[in-house]
């Protein structure tokens, strides 16, 4: 599980950054709302973390911007401000929750945990269904139109970005940054993964199912 910290004051920063990582959580973190932004658009977090008081764009607006672009991931609102209007301003910019600072740890974390734990039931995390695509997130399986995929694990996680943008074009260089492990590898690797995965979907009766975007990327058919 990947989480996206945006916060200017470093020590919060750290503090939010170690409680993850001992929790095993990977973190990345951005220091104002422009970076945030550009980091939630590539969609490779399964949360985010924003505070409110940001230089440049603040939290409200950038929450506000990153569901106008369809962003989904679950975000948790973090603020020094508790009065109600600050809540309410946090929702309705489309925020999934709103923790007032100073929190304690315990806290943060049951907050992040309940936040991974209600996109899987809304079926974000365990199970995607694409037509007559079927991705278990959680067995790490999948099938189509019942005929289960014999998947390598790079297979499996392009396979799973694909899905869970299904109907997106997504860039070489966002595929590149999901496939953590081969990120020393030129883009030409997405195009061996793809071509791969295309050649196991093809033998299930899949054919056509992920789409070339010309000079940008791929995309799965929705
Ligand atoms: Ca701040």
């Amino acid at each position: 599980m990947q989480i996206l910290v945006v916060e200017d004051n470093p020590s919060t920063a750290r503090a939010i950054r170690s409680m993850l990582e001992a929790k095993l959580f990977a973190v990345s973190v951005a220091a104002d709302g422009a970076s945030g932004l550009e980091l939630l658009g590539r969609h490779v977090h399964d949360a985010a973390i924003v505070d409110v008081g940001l230089p440049g764009i603040d939290g409200f607006e950038l929450v506000r911007r990153v569901r106008s672009e369809g962003v989904r991931v679950p975000i948790l609102m973090l603020s020094g401000r508790d009065a109600i209007e600050d809540r309410v301003a946090g929702f309705a910019a489309g925020a999934d929750d709103y923790l007032v600072k100073p929190f304690a740890e315990d806290e943060l974390l049951a907050r992040v945990s309940a936040l991974l734990r209600r996109t899987g039931e809304r079926g974000d995390a365990t199970t995607i269904e694409v037509g007559l695509l079927r991705v278990d997130v959680a067995g790490c399986t999948a099938r189509y139109a019942g005929v289960p995929l014999t998947l390598g694990p790079t297979e499996f996680r392009l396979l799973e970005y694909l899905a869970r943008n299904a109907g997106m074009t997504l860039s070489r260089a966002q595929i590149l940054d999901r496939l953590r492990e081969e990120r020393t590898g030129s883009s030409n690797v997405v195009d061996v993964f793809v071509s791969q995965l295309r050649n196991k979907l093809r033998r299930c009766g899949a054919d056509g199912v992920i789409e070339t975007i010309w000079n940008v990327g791929y995309r799965l058919r929705p």
